[in-house]
């Protein structure tokens, strides 16, 4: 580890301020002292925000408001949460250890970096952590990396499994700095590499992420989130998907998809909502809805198996959830 001053931000003020003096926000720590520990992150401050009030989780009908410092585990435990959207609460425990899940807060979750291994080797050519170094991955070891919203400057997919299921319900972030509260889109928060992959959100610098909002239907209640990995056990997704569907009088009425694992940003489906909306349900429809899930790939030499499995993961997490009563 590398020296670095730390302080505590007792209000919204002083955090802000210390942001604006260099210091880095921290909350659970999860990610952040990971990347410090192999420097591959080297912040000369760090402040912690844990004394900010971000912490409430309200739920009314249709809409569940989350303070970005509302603990993973806390969120999947609350019992309104659970029941209106199992989606959020599956992506969630299927995240990370338990351990972790205490510990790592629903904003620095969204804020993850990426788990590209090369990303993480502070000797391996990476544009997202030094711009203009090149890319290691694209000619080296790929398998896990994305096939949806690459460039040619960074291939890294997205890691959180949370971003997933609230991309495919409408979310808005709010952030706040001097200027006051914003409020942004999930589905504009997050930044495809392009040319700049080094820019991962739309976030300020020094601007706080203080909650985010979500809005659904009827069909949050019947929704759930796949996720298929090479092993079982606190491992990240190969492929995944978040499902939400309203069927009413035997007719798909509302459909919301969104998949992980294979975006370089969590990735909304629409082609697949659109074919499902207004017919009936049955194993041919989830089929061929689920079969336009990897439209626009670019598979890359050792990732290609990928563009078969978003496919078969949508169909049967579109199965799963439409046999639910
Ligand atoms: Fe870096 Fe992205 Fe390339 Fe990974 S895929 S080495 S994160 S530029």
């Amino acid at each position: 580890m590398f020296p670095f001053r730390f302080s505590k931000a007792a209000d919204e003020r002083a955090a802000l301020s210390a942001a604006a003096s260099g210091a880095r926000y921290v909350a659970g720590g999860t990610t952040l002292v990971d990347l410090m520990r192999e420097t591959v992150e080297r912040p000369e401050a760090v402040v912690d925000i844990n004394a900010l009030p971000y912490r409430e989780i309200d739920v009314q009908p249709g809409r569940l408001r989350v303070g970005s410092l509302v603990r993973m585990a806390q969120l999947a435990e609350h019992p309104i949460v659970r029941e209106q959207f199992p989606m959020i609460v599956q992506a969630l425990e299927l995240s990370a250890s338990a351990q972790l899940r205490n510990s790592a807060s629903i904003g620095g979750n969204l804020l993850q970096r990426t788990r590209c291994l090369y990303f993480r080797d502070v000797t391996a050519a990476c544009n997202r952590r030094t711009p203009g170094s090149g890319c290691a991955a694209i000619g080296g070891r790929n398998r896990t990396h994305a096939i949806l919203g690459t460039s040619h400057n960074c291939v890294a997919t997205h890691a959180s499994d949370f971003a997933v299921a609230l991309t495919a319900l409408d979310t808005t972030v709010i952030a706040r700095d001097d200027n006051g509260e914003r409020r942004i889109p999930l589905n504009e928060f997050y930044l495809q590499p392009g040319s700049t992959p080094e820019r991962e959100n739309v976030l300020r610098a020094g601007e706080l992420l203080t909650a985010v909002e979500i809005t659904a239907g009827s069909e949050a209640r019947r929704s759930g989130y796949l996720k298929v990995r090479d092993r079982e056990s606190y491992e990240f997704a190969l492929t995944s998907a978040a499902v939400a569907l309203d069927i009413t009088g035997g007719t798909v009425r509302t459909a919301r998809v969104a998949v992980g694992g294979v975006g370089a940003v969590p990735w909304r489906l629409p082609s697949v909502e659109r074919a499902l909306v207004g017919r009936a349900p049955s194993p041919e429809l989830w089929r061929i809805a689920a079969s336009t899930a990897a439209d626009g790939a670019t598979p890359l030499a050792e990732n290609g198996f990928k563009v078969e499995l978003i496919k078969r993961t949508v169909e049967r997490q579109l199965s799963t959830i439409g046999a639910q009563q």
